[in-house]
């Protein structure tokens, strides 16, 4: 029986989670849940599953027990406040699957460094991350050359900078493929989603960025390609639905059966493109801010949560997401990253310049 403290348990992901755990109830229980407020979904979770903890954080700070009796700690949070759950795991010692992008496009540094001292796996379940995890074997090292990363270019992928200027929230929150979470779903149709994975990439696989590159194939069936030398490029397959990078971080090294088998004789023809970044600010920025390093990639996603939240709210237009980040990243001053705190402030100054940009429009 694998142990498994759960924290995001009320989100797309957790509640995904939270059915593989309903479905092989002899290999897994949940034994710590935690969410961002005592909500009744939270309440129904901790009936049904009985565990020793139960956290929210509008509690207060998160008790140094949480996840001392798990055997894997699985992060599906969303957004920066997922970084601290992150490093309290690790710091706990327990491999983490890791679904919070937050966690390594803000914090990789830091999380690459205290993993490595805690000694503690991770398990990437973000399903671009799994494919590239599974064409290596169920590693993060091999003697690869190129990691290419699958885009399905999200609801706008065909549209002109005119038409982009119009659209609403409820237009980006159409995903053509994917069903994930308002932030995400928003973030993939700006393309900063993509740029968020390839600083993922990096961190989780050790890759400089010119390793590292996105093209778009709108079908989203191949969810990722790894390269070497001898021109093989072995790559993962299936449909868009994130059940089956969940459940791999749970059952890993082995499989169980998950959702329907691929049909390629139904599957049609399959497309991969340019990413069209000229159109698409947000991805460039997303680049432009891991090249950079220090605490640039944590102003930048300070900065979109923000701009994303103004996004939703209707108060600011589609390719003002792009201007409210360009603005964060070249105000704040970057600085190195030494601890938590370094990140945090970052974080903490790229939202208040977010804010104060977002009023000004
Ligand atoms: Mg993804």
């Amino acid at each position: 029986m694998k142990k498994i403290a759960l924290v995001g348990c009320t989100g797309s992901i957790g509640t995904q989670t939270a059915d593989i755990v309903r479905r092989y109830p002899d290999r897994f229980s949940l034994c710590a849940l935690a969410a961002r407020r005592r909500s009744p979904a939270l309440a129904r979770l901790a009936e049904e599953f009985h565990p020793k903890q139960v956290y929210a954080a509008d509690d207060g700070p998160m008790s140094e027990e949480f996840f001392s009796e798990c055997d894997l700690a699985f992060i599906a949070a969303s957004g920066f406040s997922g970084l601290s759950y992150t490093l309290k795991a690790i710091e706990a010692g327990k491999p983490v699957a890791l679904a919070n992008k937050e966690s390594l496009v803000a914090g990789g540094q830091l999380v690459t460094e205290a993993a490595a001292r805690r000694n503690a796996e991770i398990i990437p379940v973000d399903s671009e991350h799994s494919a590239i995890f599974q064409a290596l074997g169920m590693k993060r090292t091999g003697a690869f050359s190129r990691i290419i990363l699958t885009a399905s270019g999200g609801p706008f992928r065909t549209f002109s900078a005119e038409q982009l200027a119009r659209v609403t929230a409820a237009d980006a929150l159409r995903h053509p493929t994917w069903k994930m979470g308002k932030k995400v779903t928003v973030d993939s149709a700006t393309l900063l989603n993509k740029g968020y994975e390839v600083i993922e990439a990096k961190w989780l696989y050790g890759v400089d960025f010119s390793r590292i590159k996105a093209v778009v194939h709108p079908e989203s069936i191949v969810h990722s390609v790894v390269c070497f030398e001898d021109g093989a490029a072995l790559a993962q397959l299936g449909y868009p639905d994130m059940r089956v990078p969940i459940q791999l971080a749970l059952t890993y090294p082995e499989r169980l059966p998950c959702e329907r088998e691929l049909d390629f004789e139904s599957l049609g023809s399959l497309h991969f493109e340019r990413l069209p970044a000229e159109r698409f600010p947000c991805y460039g920025l997303a680049l432009e801010a891991g090249r950079a390093g220090k605490t640039a990639p944590a102003v930048l996603n300070g900065a979109a949560e923000i701009a994303v939240e103004a996004f939703l709210g209707g108060r600011i237009s589609f390719p003002q997401i792009a201007d409210t980040i360009k603005d964060a990243l070249s105000r704040i001053p970057m600085s190195e990253v030494r601890a938590y705190g370094d990140v945090a402030e970052a974080d903490r100054r790229a939202r208040e310049e977010a804010k104060r940009y977002v009023n000004g429009l």
